[in-house]
């Protein structure tokens, strides 16, 4: 009676580990000049192209629990879409910052993830400086299916 109710009890266990939903993240921080020139009165100083460290934060699903998407290998191909097209062994798009809402810099993003792993569900965090930021979510275009 005891082991029946253990192994129940176990069992319950293991399929809700199996069930989990899983993601894993990167992050990793960009130069960037940008401008607002609708900046509103308060803040009209943002109409001038000033300098800002774009910090990022990428959370993708995964689908098992043994590097479906390796964290360093994800993190150097976001990375390598914001180095120039000179830069040797770039191939992939390049994704400019400049003069970009974070908002509009999430969204370009979101295009190539969109395109490279479809079938997941991602959310991407651009702030300036780590200060203020935007969380942009993306949900999978073809639920389940990967
Ligand atoms: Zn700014």
């Amino acid at each position: 009676m005891v082991n029946e109710v253990e192994e129940r009890r176990d069992q319950a266990i293991k399929e809700g580990v199996s069930k989990a939903s899983k993601l894993i993240w990167v992050t990793f921080r960009k130069e960037g000049i940008h401008k607002y020139p609708g900046a509103p009165e308060g803040v009209e100083f943002l109409q001038y192209p000033h300098r800002h460290i774009f910090h990022f934060r990428v959370e993708i699903d995964v689908f098992h629990d043994d590097r479906d998407i390796e964290f360093i290998l994800f993190k150097r191909e976001l990375e390598r879409l914001y180095s120039s097209i000179e830069t040797e062994g770039n191939t992939g798009p390049t994704l400019e910052l400049d003069y970009k809402s974070c908002e509009m810099i999430a969204d370009d993003l979101s295009e190539y993830i969109y395109e490279k792993y479809p079938h997941r569900s991602f959310t991407i965090t651009v702030s300036e400086d780590g200060e203020n930021g935007a969380v942009c979510s993306y949900e999978s275009n073809n639920n389940g299916v990967h």
